[in-house]
């Protein structure tokens, strides 16, 4: 008999560890709904107060990945190391749909469950239905077929995959509890462990536009994915990078979708794009390819990855695995992607180098725009968002736009352009490049 919900959230309001039981419970609560969600949500903050002992964390995420069923790539007979990439969330943050493509080219197949937005941070799943017709929720066999057709296949985990950390997910993005090493290693990894990997990376982010600011913080959070992950025998490593700006240049659905579809038909080519985001791009790429036998080191690796984007190979596999999951039949001649009604620069108040940006705030003004959800269910309006957001290192007059607001509405574009002007810090003289990865673990 397990103890009822209300004790087993007393021993963690008060410090306790939680025993096996009692995860399972939680666990088992989410999905049959014993637990409501004041009571998932009141464990949650719980735990985002108190923590978890690594033994807890493990057992957290053992429970929720059995949650549901598993999946087992080697089963369908590939040919190919099944590998993946997972981030804690950023702004602007298109790089697996960048990486995956990019991925499939150089010889792997990438089954990528991804999730919706979180918190001031966007979702894959929600940046891929910009796409008129594009379907991400794929039972087990389109999974499959899609990965055939493709090379790489994006889609929602879906009422069978870890359903307990979908539940979970929704909650936490409601109720300010997404901000903890236990919470998110449980959920990232139920996912990743549910999908039958070979291997993964993880792109741990810190910095003002993470869930984890301190780099110390992202750290103790890179060190339990790799923990746990290696505990549960999935071979992982984990990148620390900066996040103290948006990543690329636009924030929002549907321009996330064409900045990508840009990057990876060589319309924005190195030099000409914001550099975190690729030097991201290229050093996750690096370690999956490596890790998976699928490049001799660090500089083949590079190379190869940079041949996928050079040649068209990796835009192909983009452009097949759209075609396969119902969107658009050509996605890198035409997207085909909606497009904001009101289009408005944000003015310089002054001269001045972009020296620093408050990237959560930013985050919130799309969401506020539409882009992201305050209620669970909400619909995110694919069409809104930021683009052409200058980089950190860029010189302005003033006047000159600091970036560019996509608005359903004159009242919602004013409320954008006041947050983005005051999320951006112009200062006379630019402060130091930013360090885009700025440790490896695993
Ligand atoms: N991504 C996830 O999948 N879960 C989290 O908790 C945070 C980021």
């Amino acid at each position: 008999m397990s103890r009822p919900p209300a004790e087993i959230i007393r021993t963690k309001r008060d410090g306790g560890a939680l025993a096996d039981a009692d995860i399972g419970a939680f666990v088992r609560g989410l999905v049959d709904g014993g637990w409501s969600d004041a009571q998932a949500a009141a464990l949650a903050m719980a735990i985002v107060w108190r923590g978890m002992t690594p033994s807890e964390t493990a057992a957290l995420t053992r429970a929720m990945t059995h949650s549901g069923r598993v999946l087992d790539w080697a089963a369908a007979r590939l040919g190919k190391p099944a590998l993946d990439k997972h981030s804690t969330g950023g702004v602007g943050d298109k790089l697996s749909l960048m990486l995956a493509p990019m991925l499939a080219a150089c010889g792997a197949v990438v089954p990528m469950i991804s999730g919706r937005g979180l918190g001031h941070t966007g979702g894959t799943l929600d940046k891929l239905e910009a796409l008129p017709g594009l379907d991400v929720n794929q039972d087990d066999a389109g999974f499959e077929r899609v990965l055939r057709a493709a090379g790489c296949a994006i889609v929602s985990a879906g009422p069978t995959l870890a359903p307990a950390d979908r539940r979970l997910y929704a909650i936490r993005d409601l109720t300010a509890t997404v901000e903890s090493v236990p919470l998110i290693t449980a959920s990232i990894l139920s996912k990743k462990l549910a999908a039958g990997l070979d291997a993964l990376v993880l792109d741990v982010k810190c910095g003002s536009g993470a869930f984890m600011r301190d780099e110390a913080d992202a750290r103790a959070l890179a060190e339990s994915l790799v923990r746990v992950a290696g505990e549960a025998g999935l071979r992982a490593r984990a990148l620390v990078t900066g996040h103290d700006g948006v990543l690329g240049t636009a924030a929002g659905n549907a321009l996330e979708l064409r900045e990508a579809v840009d990057f990876l038909a060589g319309r924005i080519g190195p030099g000409a794009d914001e550099p975190v985001q690729r030097e991201v791009t290229m050093a996750l790429g690096a370690e999956l390819l490596q890790m998976a036998g699928l490049a001799a080191d660090g500089d083949d690796a590079r190379a190869r990855l940079q041949r996928a984007l050079a040649g068209g190979a990796a835009a192909e596999h983009l452009a097949r695995m759209v075609r396969a999951m119902g969107g658009p039949p050509d996605v890198l001649a035409d997207a085909r992607l909606p497009v904001a009604p009101v289009q408005r620069p944000v003015p310089a108040p002054r001269d001045g180098v972009v020296a620093a940006m408050d990237v959560r705030a930013l985050g919130l003004a799309v969401v506020a725009l539409g882009g992201g959800r305050l209620q669970a269910g909400d619909a995110v309006d694919p069409r809104v968002g930021l683009s052409a957001v200058r980089p950190r290192g860029h010189r302005v007059r003033a006047g000159e736009p600091l970036a560019v607001v996509h608005a359903a509405g004159e009242a919602a574009a004013d409320a954008a352009v006041a947050a983005v002007q005051g999320a951006m810090v112009l200062a006379d003289a630019a402060a130091a490049p930013p360090v885009a990865v700025r440790g490896v673990l695993g």
